[in-house]
């Protein structure tokens, strides 16, 4: 295993050539963990972070005032607070329904107005819409813009966005990469050397790089990450079936589902539909989150142990009420993040549970 490297400083009498200055620009525990990353994505750089919105923020850090950025509609509510952050630095940020093939090609037409960046977040957080990242590459390329996908609800398990066109992709290490809910984390990822000098030079300058301890934790994470992503998915797969078979259930959210209107496309750039499932419930969800034993209730997602949320009231709650509703995050809405956990006992759960309340 690799050793961790905590030191902050280095010696220079010890180093020839000087190689290690300053922990705040470099750190072999660090460089080991984007080695790892780049790995994964077959592509030659990585970046990370102190956590995946050091990381969205140093991406958007890239961005001139009068620059113009098309974002997806649904995204992480973070990243909505953090859009707002960035327009107030005078980014035009225009946030469009990316998944809907029309809106998105009316958005990425060429309308006269500049287009730097196009942000795709897919599966979206918590809707889980489905963006066509290789046909959005091609109309972001056309207009000369970069294409970003946030690829945190995925997992380069399981979609491979930078094979797909995309130019950079994004992540919450601390979701299924780390896995175990026990460190925060981000990362870029992208093979562009002129990119990756801008983003190290600027992650030195404002203190945005993690720990040598947090980095280790993350790369210890990344070994069973295929292992429990495919736990995490069979345990999806089995609660959307259940849910649907549930009268107290509204909608299910769930691209595995053929009902679901990303399901084709996810078929294609995803190699499994992914481990979150959102759906609406006919009562109370805060009760609901009470009664469940095995899911916690708690935010964050892609750990080992399963968790219940209601967006409203606790992800999206920073997202202004009226904007939330237009999007679809509405009050009733719950999103199911699974665990390693045995299927059948999570389906027992969670079934006890909505069954315990109104029908
Ligand atoms: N992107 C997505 C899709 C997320 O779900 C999250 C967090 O939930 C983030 C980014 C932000 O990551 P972090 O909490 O590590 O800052």
């Amino acid at each position: 295993m690799p050793p961790v490297h905590l030191a902050v400083t280095y010696e220079r009498s010890a180093q020839e050539p000087l190689r290690y200055f300053y922990g705040r620009g470099e750190n072999p525990t660090r460089e080991q963990l984007e080695r790892c990353l780049a790995a994964l994505e077959d592509v030659r750089f990585a970046t990370a972070y102190t956590s995946g919105q050091a990381a969205a923020e140093a991406a958007l850090a890239l961005l001139a005032p009068g620059q113009r950025v098309v974002a997806g509609d649904d995204v992480y509510g973070g990243t909505h607070t953090l859009f707002d952050l960035v327009r107030g630095r005078g980014v035009t940020i225009d946030q469009v329904d990316l998944a809907d093939p029309e809106r998105r090609d009316r958005a990425l037409a060429d309308d006269g107005r500049r287009l730097d960046l196009v942000w795709v977040e897919s599966p979206s957080n918590p809707l889980l819409k489905i963006t066509d990242i290789a046909e959005t590459a091609r109309l972001a390329h056309r207009r000369g813009a970069r294409l970003l996908v946030d690829n945190t609800l995925a997992s380069p398990a399981l979609q491979q966005p930078l094979r797909l066109g995309a130019d950079l992709t994004l992540y919450s290490t601390t979701k299924f990469l780390a896995g175990h809910l026990d460190v925060l984390g981000g990362a870029l990822v992208h093979d562009d050397p002129e990119l990756h000098e801008r983003l190290t030079a600027h992650r030195t300058t404002v203190g945005t790089a993690p720990g040598g301890a947090d980095c280790f934790l993350v790369h210890r994470g990344l070994k069973t990450l295929s292992l429990r992503v495919a736990r995490q998915v069979e345990n999806a797969r089995r609660i959307a079936d259940a849910l649907a078979a549930e009268p107290s259930v509204g909608v299910v959210h769930y691209p595995g589902r053929p009902g679901h209107p990303g399901h084709a496309v996810a078929a294609r750039q995803m190699s499994a539909p992914g481990a979150l499932v959102a759906f609406t419930y006919r009562g109370d969800p805060v009760k609901l989150m009470d009664r469940v034993r095995l899911f916690a209730a708690a935010v964050s997602l892609g750990g080992v142990r399963s968790l219940i949320e209601c967006p409203a009231s606790m992800t999206h709650r920073p997202v202004p009420r009226r904007t939330r509703l237009r999007l679809g995050v509405t009050d009733d809405l719950v999103r199911l993040s699974m665990g390693i956990e045995d299927p059948a006992d999570l389906v027992e759960d969670l079934v006890h549970a909505l069954r315990a309340g109104p029908a």
